[in-house]
């Protein structure tokens, strides 16, 4: 008998939880000759998410909890779901039913018997959300795609399931600054896409701010792409021949408030371009300090 493992990140879900678990539990035990496990993963909740998880835990032999010390990331969360999950198709999924709990059955179908390895879930539209953040998100995947040459899609999320080969690939990148969408991406494999329209959530809010969609937008070019240090040395170099020309130009004609601004503006990229470069030192640092990427506080899974 094949086994299903749901993997689900929840930070502060108190008010989705009870909806999520029904509608979950309801799909997969109409999946025929299946065994599943739903590994809840608690990030650092400050809500009474981990006593909602505790109970069900408790109404439920197939679910699990892991409760981590603080707030460590979906990203995080993810990971400690995938090392722990047991089963033959591991799907990870929101816990806000943002992600259609009735896809499963058509995922689980196309990884059994049409020999894909991953199939994963496409949101068509964001109707609903905020559309500064729509246009952003666009943007931004635009721009990711350009620089990693990776198939990012923007509406492709983390809500797919995966076979166990798929799985294991994944877990072999070890690295502190993980970017979900670039690794599924780099590992490769067979993915099969179902489209889905947005759903709004039924309660609770959003757990990202723009500050952390911009931080998690940087993570996933820097860990993906040196594209920007190319581009920096390509536009440094450009610009080197544009002074030199405005240097001999202005040597003739004296014209120093040019040049006054000039020098400003060529500071101003030159910071530009070490930060830039910070950021790949700052990764490389975080990465050589091999920090565990989660600490887990409490769990009802016996190791
Ligand atoms: N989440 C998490 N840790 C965080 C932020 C979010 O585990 O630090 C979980 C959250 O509980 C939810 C999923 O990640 O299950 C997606 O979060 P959210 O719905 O807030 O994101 P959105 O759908 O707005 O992109
Ligand atoms: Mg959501």
């Amino acid at each position: 008998m094949d086994k299903i493992s749901v993997i689900v990140p929840c930070f502060n879900e108190e008010e989705v939880l009870p909806l999520f678990y029904k509608e979950v539990v309801h799909t997969l035990e109409k999946i025929q000759n299946i065994d599943y496990e739903i590994l809840f993963i608690n990030d650092g909740s400050q809500d009474h998410s981990e006593d909602i998880l505790k109970l069900l835990a408790h109404k439920n032999k197939h679910c699990f909890y892991y409760s981590f010390s603080r707030n460590f990331g979906k990203e995080a969360a993810m990971y400690a779901g995938l090392e722990n999950a047991s089963g033959d198709y591991v799907v990870i999924m929101d816990a806000d039913l943002q992600h259609p709990p009735y896809l499963l059955e058509s995922m689980y179908q196309a990884l059994k018997y049409e020999d894909y390895d991953c199939c994963a879930g496409k949101r068509i539209d964001r109707i609903g959300e905020n559309k500064l953040r729509n246009f952003l998100s666009h943007s931004f995947y635009k721009v990711i795609q350009y620089l990693t040459k990776m198939d990012m899609d923007d509406g492709a999320g983390d809500f797919r399931m995966m076979t166990r080969q798929m799985v294991d690939a994944i877990l072999e990148l070890k690295e502190y600054n993980r970017y979900m969408k670039g690794m599924f991406s780099f590992v490769g494999f067979n993915t099969k896409w179902l489209e889905f329209h947005n759903v709004e959530r039924p309660a609770g809010k959003t757990k990202w701010s723009f500050k952390s969609l911009f931080s998690y937008a940087f993570k996933g070019i820097f860990s993906f792409s040196s594209t920007p240090i190319t581009m920096a040395g390509v536009i440094g170099g450009i610009l080197i021949l544009i002074a030199c020309f405005i240097s001999l130009y202005s040597i003739f004609i004296h014209h120093l408030s040019y040049l006054t601004s000039l020098v400003l503006f060529l500071s101003g990229i030159q910071l530009v371009f070490v930060a830039i470069l910070g950021q790949y030192c700052s990764s490389c640092y975080f990465e050589s300090k091999q920090r565990p990427i989660y600490i887990i506080k409490n769990t009802n899974k016996k190791v």
